[in-house]
């Protein structure tokens, strides 16, 4: 394993993070699977491995301080650094509620959706980036959304909408103020995908759907960065 690039990858026990997870390891990197539940991950990354890919599991719920300094330890522990982010763990909880218009929506689908979405990503990457800033290397892809795009912005699912515009500036700020060699840091919208959060009548398929996140976790030297991609283009914010 010291001789693979090594990625970790939150909320993959399933959708997007799951798939992400098989195409990195089929790509040579080892895989750190993690999930908010041991048994899912501990599935999750058997499945994988019964591919013959180089993955193993961690539990990571992301919204917990103690669990992120829980992987950040084993990290340091087992590899002493990490190459790969793939900050993908996310909730879309105004879906489940009728309605969708803003005043509809209760402060506290706000509150959880943020906590998930855009302060899960901040926890996250602070306690992993001194393992990126190391060996000054580093590939970070926060999975956004086209509905956090203030450009295109239109009504309903509030509290996603804010959460995926808000993940974006984090994505800038995170650029702009640590500015350190070789970090590159890009938000990315996956389209409109089959998963549980994308629904069955989403066109495109998980494995279409990871296409730009791998790409943007490969990306040479060099490479662009704090940027916004869909389809490998850059996007409007
Ligand atoms: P899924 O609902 O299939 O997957 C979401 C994943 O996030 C699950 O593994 C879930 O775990 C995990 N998760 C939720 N909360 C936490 C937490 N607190 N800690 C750790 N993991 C957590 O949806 P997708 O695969 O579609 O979603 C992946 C990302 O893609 C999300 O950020 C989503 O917003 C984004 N996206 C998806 C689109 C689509 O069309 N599918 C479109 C645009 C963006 P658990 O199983 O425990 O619930």
């Amino acid at each position: 394993n010291s001789t693979r690039k090594l990625a970790v990858v939150t909320g993959a026990n399933r959708g997007l993070g799951f798939e992400v997870s098989r195409q990195l390891a089929n790509n040579g990197y080892h895989v750190i699977l993690t999930s908010r539940d041991k048994a899912k991950a501990q599935k999750a990354a058997e499945t994988l491995q019964n591919e013959g890919l180089s993955i193993t599991f961690h539990l990571l719920d992301v919204t917990s301080d103690e669990s992120c300094q829980k992987l950040a330890c084993f990290i340091q522990k087992e590899f002493g650094k990490l190459d790969v982010l793939i900050n993908n763990a996310g909730i879309f909880l105004d879906l489940r509620y009728q309605g969708n218009r803003i005043f509809d929506t209760q402060i506290e689908i706000l509150q959880e959706t943020m906590e998930t979405n855009v302060y899960g990503v901040f926890r996250v990457t602070k306690a992993l980036f001194p393992l990126m800033k190391a060996q000054k290397y580093g590939r970070i892809v926060n999975v956004s959304s086209g509905m956090g795009q203030l450009t295109h912005m239109e009504g309903g699912y509030t509290g996603y909408r804010l959460s995926k515009t808000a993940l974006n500036a984090l994505t800038r700020i995170l650029v702009n103020e640590l500015q350190i060699n070789n970090i590159l840091v890009n938000s990315v919208c996956p389209g409109w995908v089959k998963t549980d959060i994308g629904g069955s009548a989403a066109p495109r398929t998980p494995e279409e759907g990871v296409d730009t996140l791998v790409w943007l976790a490969t990306l040479a030297d060099g490479s662009p960065t704090g940027n916004f991609f869909r389809h490998r283009q850059p996007i409007a914010w």
